[in-house]
């Protein structure tokens, strides 16, 4: 196997040249682009535009789909970004959310102490490019905001750091109101933030993200049952979204690297172009999370089984997906840039076609055939995701399809209202085939409903 090729190689500058290549087209093609651009832009905050949101929503629904819709174990939550501020005492997020920054003394530069390698030299010392680093000090990661009028230490209060605090929060009042018993689950959805000191590798790190998040809750005895159960079906999720062995591994915690109070963590990893990277945790948090905020609410939080009449909290697994994360690894898993028979390179995404941002595109040939194809494309629009496209020539329009990852294509020529059929043609093989209009959404539906 070439170096390069090596799953543990460190990337080279071609694979980085790639994900310059995907930023720039996330940008042009209006996926993703950095949020407010017209002010030269903020670090760390993305703004997902007309395709890129249709992309995030698409990953969403499945998520909930197989999480929360799939399964009578568990149920759904929205809940506010902006908790009770001894919501984060109680985690331990005042007190160790924080990770060790230093200073350069001579050119000011701030980062992370354990990312030193990927500094460059200092512009601003004499006689050597070395920086003078101060001393690492912690640096708390949770963004303050303050509560009504008054701007004191009172009403300080925190944009949550993790979805997954107030689902602990709302434990007894979802078990209860939609009558659940152990072992369970509360899944959840949203927007957390983090002031990363180094926001960076596009949508990776960055200071605000989404987080799709499960904590289920278990009988202690039934712990390494239920770890490796939701371990085994996050994986089987992203296969399923295309990413094989070459590109997915799983990662366990050393010892030393877990948490007081867990008990077993593995990171689910995805081979990014700047190397393998964490888009999601599986963890056995035990019962820390409802017996640090039984006693700090001061509400037992601890559950009586009907059966056995055993009392005791439950340990709580947990699945901790980035959706930008886990949207960033579709898109690097799915470009690709092709050269074809007539010499000429394509650049197409290879996104399974349930999760494609335009699911049909509808192409009259000629603008002539403008009116059959509108119409057809507001029938094919009930059902799916469709752009209509009648401008330049039918080649170009079917590379700007490609590029955004649209599986299919459906073009109307001038034979079509004769013999009642269009052209289907399909992105990945280009392969073009004349299908009848009557059978047409049926042909779809079966690729994009219950294909990848
Ligand atoms: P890392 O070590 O990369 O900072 P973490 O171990 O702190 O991540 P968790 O606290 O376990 O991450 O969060 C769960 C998931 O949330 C991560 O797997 C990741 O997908 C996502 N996530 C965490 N921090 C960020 C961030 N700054 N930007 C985007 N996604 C994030």
């Amino acid at each position: 196997m070439a170096a390069e090729e090596s799953p543990d190689a460190a990337p080279g500058a071609a694979s980085l040249a790639r994900l310059d290549e995907i930023v720039s087209l996330c940008a042009r093609r209006g996926i993703i682009w950095q949020s407010s651009e017209i002010y030269g832009g903020i670090n760390g905050f993305w703004d997902y535009g007309p395709l890129g949101v249709e992309l995030k929503n698409n990953l969403k629904a499945l998520w909930w789909q197989r999480v929360v819709r799939e399964r009578d174990d568990v149920e759904g939550l929205d809940s506010s970004i902006i908790a009770h501020p001894r919501t984060w005492e109680a985690s331990g997020h005042v007190e160790h959310f924080s990770d060790p920054l230093v200073d350069c003394r001579a050119c000011k530069k701030r980062v992370r102490a354990d990312q030193l390698d990927d500094v460059g030299p200092c512009p601003a010392r004499q006689g050597t490019s070395e920086h003078d680093w101060t001393p690492a000090r912690n640096f708390n990661l949770m963004l303050r905001t303050q509560i009504g009028a008054q701007e004191d230490a009172a009403s300080t209060a925190f944009l949550r750091a993790e979805t997954c605090q107030s689902i602990f929060l709302d434990f007894k009042r979802v078990r209860e109101s939609a009558r659940q018993k152990i072992p369970f689950g509360i899944a959840q959805i949203g927007k957390s933030f983090r002031n990363e000191i180094n926001p960076r590798n596009f949508t990776f790190r960055s200071r605000e993200f989404e987080q799709a998040e499960l904590e289920f809750f278990v009988h202690p005895s039934e712990r390494e049952k239920w770890f490796a159960h939701w371990l085994a079906e996050r994986l089987a999720f992203y296969r399923a979204l295309g990413f094989d062995g070459e590109r997915l591994r799983v990662r366990p915690h050393r010892p030393d690297e877990l948490a007081h109070y867990a008990r077993a963590a593995s990171d689910i990893e995805f081979r990014f172009p700047f190397g393998w990277q964490e888009i999601e945790g599986v963890h056995d948090r035990g019962d820390w999370d409802l017996r640090r905020h039984s006693e700090f609410s001061g509400k037992d939080l601890s559950i009586t089984d009907e059966e056995t009449k055993e009392r005791y909290t439950p340990m709580v697994i947990e699945t901790s997906a980035g959706v930008d994360r886990s949207c960033l690894a579709l898109l690097c898993n799915a470009y690709a840039e092709e050269r074809l028979p007539d010499g000429e390179t394509r650049s197409v995404l290879r996104l399974p076609a349930s999760l494609a941002p335009i699911q049909v595109a509808v192409l009259p040939l000629a603008k002539k055939l403008a009116e059959p194809a509108i119409a057809l494309a507001a029938v094919l629009r009930r059902r799916f995701a469709v752009f209509y496209d009648e401008s330049g020539n039918i080649g170009r329009r079917y590379r700007r399809q490609d590029e955004v990852g649209t599986p299919f294509c459906v073009t109307i020529d001038f034979e079509s209202a004769a013999d009642g059929k269009v052209t289907l043609r399909e992105r990945d093989s280009m392969a073009q085939q004349r299908v009848s209009t009557d059978g047409l959404i049926a042909a779809l539906a079966d690729r994009l409903v219950e294909g990848r």
